[in-house]
């Protein structure tokens, strides 16, 4: 170290740390970031770190690091990459001697939330301080202290764009890259160009499984990205197959878990399931079959926890995961026994030690974008061969396990896709393509994309922009769609927030988008449905499903957020205090733009939601459909779905014209959460889009035309006969 002066905080130079030195100060009686004592804690998870395969590998790991500038890396789950490298390149960085970050990015909020829990706890620091997370509308960092930081990709794509050197780091680490979210692959590109500029940024692409090469090649600079393997330490896992395919996947993983806890041998079971509802479900049937088994047979069957995961539980019970399983009921009696039901969280963001048994039904919610049809919906579909694999590994962590297929192995062989498809390949565009236009990228088509989407997904989004006039005809960002690339939201929301003066009702706008927001705030427990119906009904505007949204926001306020009211209500008081706490962040948004937060009070209600709605229409103009024929069938405009009102919908009749805020696929097509609009409005606040010389023909086309007619004439009559002007038809707020 001749000629370098010593660092006051270790006592050696950043960036040629070696694994000793590094294991010096872990070791060690002080820990280095507090000045404190360690704690009795901090030596229990050191003595269990130390036993992950990555730490024997820190000093293999500080040489390539000191090396390169970019290393792709891989590993089994498990081995220590999500927590234990952060740490490792800290103590090289040392990102709080020079007001830098060390960020590592998670495609999931619950596994960014979590892991940064367990590193603060492994660092002997408080989360929030020197380690923190950011995930949208929740920021646990203190500026100024926090250097290590865990966020999701969507967090740090959004400070690209308006920091596209992402100063602020000293290094970047994306993990996960193997799921291939959206947001990874984007900032794969940006960090592709970044690196040429920034000659101090250092980037570890961390993925799961072996598709390590495609990354290596793509961020070639001279050579190939050098590769940083870290050997699994995995156990053989012995897969079933069913015989035949099973016709309800639910049914048969809940037979199956109970099969494994009577007849196999003592270990944890990993169920997978997609989505909140099926898990609970599951949950509560697996646990009344269970206690039937064990009233049986006391004598042979032990008791049986069962443990939900999914990504909006509330982080203290996510981390229920980690309980050890149930003991038995009478000392020797027979052992008890974990399952956790989870989504693919499970997969490989987060965990679960001690499981030994898997059961993969082979299906996953996956997003799926029609550009055709501007439609974006979550489908619950087949999984890949890889995402198989991946889940069967889960079982052989501790020892040799075994992974039950609910699918035939010839289905496994002929049916499942080799890969994923990347998120990029499935989405809209629309807010990717506002991001990438603030962040300075030109020419979209021709960014250096890990895959390129499809050009026509590329066209739709920078239609919608242009619609919303976030962007000119030349695909320059306008000051509107400056301000709207402020929101961490969707283009349609920003948009409605930011005319929302106009028609004076930001607070009310403010409102509903916070509730659009968040998780499902209505509770419908099985068994209490009619009085779930019934309470909901109460809070019901007939006008649609935003005001009725408004007015359960509104009255929560007016209890004073009391748990009991909500839970009377049967509303979900957990999505509710989420969506007050981001109505004040997106407040906070408008008035750093100085968008007047404005509400007026009318002695005419009608007129107020009247203005709400117009409101509304100025976002979500493309997301309408108009009734065409009898029984409630609706057909959306331009492309031309049949839909129905989904049956959550609290409209008392079918009006002509109807807007929209999802689309919902299941056996049928729905449109969900909707509100009765006007043909007027859509004609005079969105002409553009309603440009009857450019609209496809068909009913609704014919019914604008009437609506049409009749202003003219109305306007004829009120400025006499010789005017024959237009009417006015660009949009208000352009
Ligand atoms: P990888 O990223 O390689 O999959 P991780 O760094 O996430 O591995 O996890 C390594 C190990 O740390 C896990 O196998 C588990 O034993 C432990 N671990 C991680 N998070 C927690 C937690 N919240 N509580 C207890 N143990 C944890
Ligand atoms: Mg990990």
């Amino acid at each position: 170290m001749a000629g370098s002066t010593k660092h006051p905080l270790f006592g050696f130079l950043p960036r040629n740390v070696t694994a000793k030195q590094v294991q010096g100060v872990v070791e060690g009686n002080e820990n280095p970031f507090t000045r404190l004592p360690h704690s009795p804690q901090y030596r229990k998870i050191l003595e269990a770190r130390k036993k992950l395969p990555v730490f024997a590998q820190m000093d293999e790991f500080y040489k390539m690091f000191t090396k390169h500038q970019i290393i792709v890396m891989v590993g089994e789950t498990g081995s220590g990459k999500t927590t234990q490298i952060p740490q490792f390149v800290v103590y090289s960085d040392m990102p709080q001697t020079k007001n830098k970050i060390v960020a590592c990015t998670q495609p999931r909020r619950v596994a960014a939330m979590s892991v940064a829990k367990r590193v603060a706890d492994e660092m002997d620091v408080q989360l929030g301080r020197q380690v923190g997370y950011s995930i949208r509308f929740e920021d646990m960092t203190e500026p100024g202290t926090t250097f290590l930081k865990y966020m999701t990709d969507g967090m740090l794509l959004r400070e690209a764009m308006n920091d596209p050197d992402l100063q602020r780091y000293s290094t970047i680490i994306l993990d996960e890259a193997h799921e291939r979210t959206l947001a990874t692959d984007i900032l794969m590109g940006l960090l592709k160009a970044l690196v040429k500029r920034r000659k101090d940024l250092k980037i570890i692409i961390m993925s799961a499984t072996l598709d390590a090469l495609k990354f290596q090649k793509y961020f070639t600079i001279d050579d190939p990205a050098p590769l940083f393997k870290v050997p699994g330490r995995t156990h053989p896992v012995e897969i079933f197959y069913t015989q035949e395919p099973e016709p309800d996947y639910v049914e048969a993983a809940i037979r199956t878990v109970l099969m494994i806890h009577r007849a196999e041998e003592p270990g944890d079971i990993l169920l997978f399931l997609t989505g909140e509802e099926e898990i609970e479900d599951a949950c509560r049937k697996i646990k009344i079959e269970a206690d039937d088994l064990i009233a049986q047979d006391p004598d042979t069957v032990g008791p049986l926890s069962c443990i939900p995961l999914y990504s909006s539980l509330p982080p203290q019970q996510q981390q229920r995961i980690f309980d050890p399983a149930p003991s038995p009921r009478v000392p020797g009696g027979p052992p008890g026994r974990k399952v956790v039901i989870s989504t693919n969280i499970a997969e490989t963001s987060l965990t679960i030690d001690g499981i030994v048994y898997v059961v993969d039904p082979g299906f996953s919610k996956q997003k799926i974008y029609n550009p055709r049809i501007r439609v974006e919906s979550l489908l619950v579909s087949p999984i890949s061969k890889a995402s198989a694999q991946q889940r069967a590994g889960r079982a052989g962590r501790t020892r040799p396990g075994k992974c039950f297929r609910l699918y035939t192995e010839k289905d496994f062989m002929k049916e499942l896709e080799e890969q994923t498809h990347p998120e990029i390949l499935r989405s809209n565009l629309a807010n990717t393509v506002l991001e990438l236009v603030k962040a300075g990228i030109k020419d979209l088509v021709r960014f250096d994309y890990v895959d390129a989407p499809a050009p026509e997904t590329l066209m739709r989004a920078l239609e919608l922009l242009n619609y919303l006039a976030a962007l000119d005809d030349d695909g320059n960002l306008t000051s509107m769609g400056s301000m709207m690339s402020e929101f961490p939201l969707d283009p349609q929301m920003s948009k409605m927030l930011i005319v929302s003066p106009e028609f004076h009702c930001s607070q009310e706008i403010l409102a509903i988008v916070a509730m659009l927001s968040v998780p499902n705030v209505w509770l419908r427990p099985n068994n209490q449905r009619k009085e779930a119906d019934a309470a909901k009904q109460l809070l019901t505007v007939p006008d649609g499903d935003h005001l009725t949204l408004l007015n359960v926001f509104n009255e929560y306020q007016n209890n004073l957020h009391d748990r009991n009211w909500s839970w009377n209500n049967y509303l979900s008081a957990r999505s509710l205090s989420q969506a007050d706490n981001v109505r004040s962040q997106l407040l906070r948004i408008m008035e750093r733009l100085e968008i007047g937060v404005v509400t007026k009070s009318y002695e005419d209600q009608t007129r107020h939601y009247m203005n709400i709605r117009k409101a509304l229409v100025c976002g979500f103009f493309m997301q309408v459909a108009h009734k065409e024929g009898e029984k409630g069938s609706y057909i959306t405009i331009k492309d031309n779905q049949a839909v129905s009102l989904h049956p959550s919908c609290g409209l008392d009749t079918q009006p002509e014209w109807v807007l929209f805020n999802e689309f919902v696929l299941t056996t049928r097509a729905y449109i969900r959460t909707v509100t009765d609009i006007r043909a007027e409005w859509l004609l005079e606040l969105t002409a553009n889009y309603y440009d009857l010389g450019s609209f496809p023909d068909g009913e609704a086309k014919l019914a604008l035309q009437r609506v049409l007619k009749k202003q003219i004439g109305k306007n004829a009559k009120a400025a006499g006969p010789d005017r024959d002007k237009p009417l006015k038809k660009k949009p208000k707020t352009s």
